[in-house]
């Protein structure tokens, strides 16, 4: 039996200490709890002991969760950290605060269109490709730049770009994942600098096997799964 409080509870210490180890002020790095795969009663267990951000990677899994889970729980903050299909955006925007994978523009329009529909805000990441395995993210700083353009034109007026995500590769090599969270970290800063009418102040990156490299290197939100819940079985 996995002990989902203990391993929580031992998560979020080491959080505490990796941000002293790089001078970070306590408090300045976020836990996503990741469910995916994941049953609504071990969910529970963590909002029991006070987690309130969720991040899950399918629409449909998410939307027969959470519903259930926010008529007995106050305040719950679900991100979408999966890769989103067009037709899927009218129903997650219902349940989610925050959409971290976001790799294309026409995400956005589908986005903005719905939000507007039923004149709801949600905050977005755009997601960055910096992995040499992974698939996902936008394929350059170019093309996020161009999507920024399009808020700038203000096309996207139910949209709040809050900043970036990225998958590490899946490697032992720490400079290769390290080398990855810079990218992001490096984009991040510069894109900032370019706009300076927006709040791009979140980084989301580090997973169960990188989220101490990625505190290092100045992540404000990491998505943790395993270390939490245990191992995911993919065939239920
Ligand atoms: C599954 C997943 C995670 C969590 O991974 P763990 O290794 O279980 O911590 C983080 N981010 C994304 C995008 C995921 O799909």
């Amino acid at each position: 039996m996995t002990d989902i409080k203990a391993n929580l509870e031992s998560v979020i210490e080491k959080i505490k200490i990796a941000e002293t180890k790089a001078g970070r002020k306590e408090g300045s790095v976020k836990l996503l709890a990741v469910s995916k795969f994941h049953p609504v009663e071990e969910i529970k267990q963590t909002l029991d002991a006070g987690q309130l951000m969720y991040g899950e990677n399918r629409v449909q899994e998410a939307c027969e969760k959470f519903p259930l889970l926010n008529d007995e729980y106050k305040n719950i903050d679900l991100h979408l950290i999966g890769q989103l299909q067009l037709n899927k955006v009218k129903k997650i925007i219902q349940y989610a605060s925050t959409i971290e994978s976001i790799d294309r523009i026409e995400l956005l329009d589908e986005i903005e269109k719905q939000c507007a529909r039923i004149n709801r805000k949600i905050k977005i990441l755009f997601e960055l490709h910096t992995g040499e395995e992974s698939k996902s993210g936008f394929e350059s700083k170019q093309q996020i730049e161009d999507a920024l353009e399009r808020f700038a034109q203000n096309k996207y007026p139910h949209i709040i770009p809050s900043g970036f995500m990225t998958m590490a590769p899946f490697t032992d090599d720490k400079n290769l994942i390290r080398k990855s969270f810079i990218t992001l970290k490096t984009v991040a800063k510069d894109l900032q600098i370019k706009y300076p009418m927006y709040e791009l102040t979140e980084l989301s990156m580090g997973m169960s096997n990188d989220y101490e490299i990625a505190i290092e290197e100045g992540s404000t939100i990491v998505r943790i799964g395993t270390a939490i819940f245990g191992e995911r079985t993919y065939n239920k």
